[in-house]
């Protein structure tokens, strides 16, 4: 950092570093990444990580990928970029909503692109507004999203996202109502069982809905697994509590995959492994496995019908993105669909699941400071906790994540801090040894960490 002229110090100099611990970053410098083998990330100074993050959920297979650099090559030749106004679309445009269609739970749909999964949110918030208005329910306006949910960053998004940090730009907007988080570890209450947590859960939706009246509600949003939350699988028979109360009131329930999405439950859908049923889905991250921004709203039988009359009304939907249904973007996603599904990766989760739940579990059970392990598929967090028995948490002031997750980074691994929780999910194409080196470096991390604060 000394140097003026250092990767880490021009960043510095000129970024404006959004979701980034300052302090630990002015400390460290910036880690500055020029290329990617399989699971691992370089550094310009050569050194290697096992990213087991797959850099933002979304790399899933992997940094060097050569099928899928070729479909982005191919389609870039053939055409490059078009737009999809005016009643004009990309023939991969025409493909790729056929394919998602037909690998989504629904028998019949629709499909809307984005350029990001916040603005695939958006978009959805839109569609509730323009389609409740058209059948003559003006006030239907409010969205239910839980505490601890994550859902984007823009306006909306935001909004719906359920973490104290949007305070600052004084958000949520009103009518973006947040409930209880559905993790049982955490928030049920001392005595209180599994099935009882639930039961109250579904109280509270059933009260704020009469509270606020069912005809003023847009629609439920909510992740099947928490991802960015601190990955938080909901209680068990949660769904299947609160998905009749929202068909009660013709309340959408509408299934936020970005993360979830393409395999990363073990299934190709999280509502799949969770057994519920969405009126729509929301995706993107492994939509295109990190190799293009894209979002993409795939309505559901019931809601792409009741969309596609409120358009013909007004004879159009008035609402786009310059970027929407890009040709390169639905290339690649359709080449990614092939490989997750198609090429062993989704069957890879499937089959070394239950090995990293093992390691991550015998890591737990060996150390004095991880309270919970939760997670699916491949997708994972340990907390870190002062006391085991009584759930207490580290004093904030310690940092603990950041300094297990900074740890971790020195030992060439990369992992996120999350709360006080240290989130694993590796790409798909983790090989066995792979996990053995990520549960050995981070466990050296945690005993080096807990060893310094406890
Ligand atoms: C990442 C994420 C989003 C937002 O996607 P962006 O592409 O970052 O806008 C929305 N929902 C969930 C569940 C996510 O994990």
């Amino acid at each position: 950092m000394n140097n003026p002229q250092s990767w880490e110090a021009r960043a510095d100099e000129y970024s404006l570093y959004g979701f980034t611990d300052l302090p630990s970053v002015h400390e460290r410098g910036a880690v500055v990444l020029t290329h990617g083998e399989g699971p691992y990330v370089f550094d310009v100074n050569g050194k290697r990580y096992l990213d087991a993050n797959s850099g933002l959920w979304n790399m899933v297979a992997g940094f060097d990928h050569k099928g899928l650099a070729d479909a982005a090559k191919a389609q870039y030749d053939r055409f490059p970029g078009y737009h999809a106004f005016f009643g004009r679309m990309s023939d991969q445009t025409v493909m790729l909503s056929e394919k998602l269609v037909d690998v989504s739970p629904f028998d019949h749909g629709r499909v809307f692109y984005t350029n990001s999964g916040s603005e695939a949110n958006d978009t959805m918030v839109k569609m509730l507004w323009f389609l409740h208005a058209s059948e003559g329910n003006p006030k239907r306006r409010k969205i239910l999203t839980r505490w601890n949910a994550y859902h984007g960053v823009t306006v909306v998004s935001a909004s719906m996202t359920g973490k104290p940090y949007n305070e600052v730009f004084g958000l949520p907007m009103e009518g973006f109502l947040h409930l209880t988080c559905p993790h049982y570890w955490r928030f049920g209450e001392p005595g209180e069982t599994e099935e009882q947590f639930v039961a109250r859960l579904a109280r509270e939706l059933e009260e704020t809905i009469e509270r606020e009246g069912a005809d003023t509600i847009a629609g439920f949003f909510a992740e099947p697994v928490m991802g960015a939350g601190g990955v938080i699988p909901p209680a068990k028979g949660y769904f299947q509590a609160i998905q009749p109360i929202l068909k009660k009131h013709g309340i959408p329930l509408i299934s936020d995959e970005v993360i979830c999405g393409f395999g990363r439950t073990g299934n190709t859908w999280g509502c799949q492994t969770y057994g519920f049923t969405p009126d729509a889905i929301i995706s993107s991250k492994n939509l295109t496995a990190g190799l293009f921004p894209m979002g993409a709203v795939i309505l559901g039988p019931d809601l792409a019908d009741r969309m596609q009359a409120a358009a013909e009304k007004i004879e159009e939907f008035p609402h786009g993105f310059t970027a929407s249904g890009h040709p390169v973007g639905c290339a690649i996603a359709l080449k990614a669909i092939d490989v997750v599904m198609n090429e062993g990766l989704a069957d890879n989760v499937k089959r070394l699941a239950p090995r990293l739940e093992a390691g991550l579990r015998a890591i737990m059970e060996r150390s004095e400071h991880i309270g919970e392990l939760r997670g699916i598929g491949f997708m994972w967090a340990l907390e870190a906790v002062k006391d085991k028995a009584t759930k207490t948490p580290f004093d904030g002031s310690l940092s603990v994540s950041e300094r297990i997750a900074n740890t971790c980074t020195d030992l060439g691994l990369i992992c996120r801090p999350l709360g006080q929780s240290i989130v694993l999910c590796p790409p798909f194409i983790l090989t066995e040894a792979q996990m053995d080196e990520m549960f050995e470096k981070l466990e050296q991390a945690l005993n080096k960490v807990f060893a310094e604060v406890a």
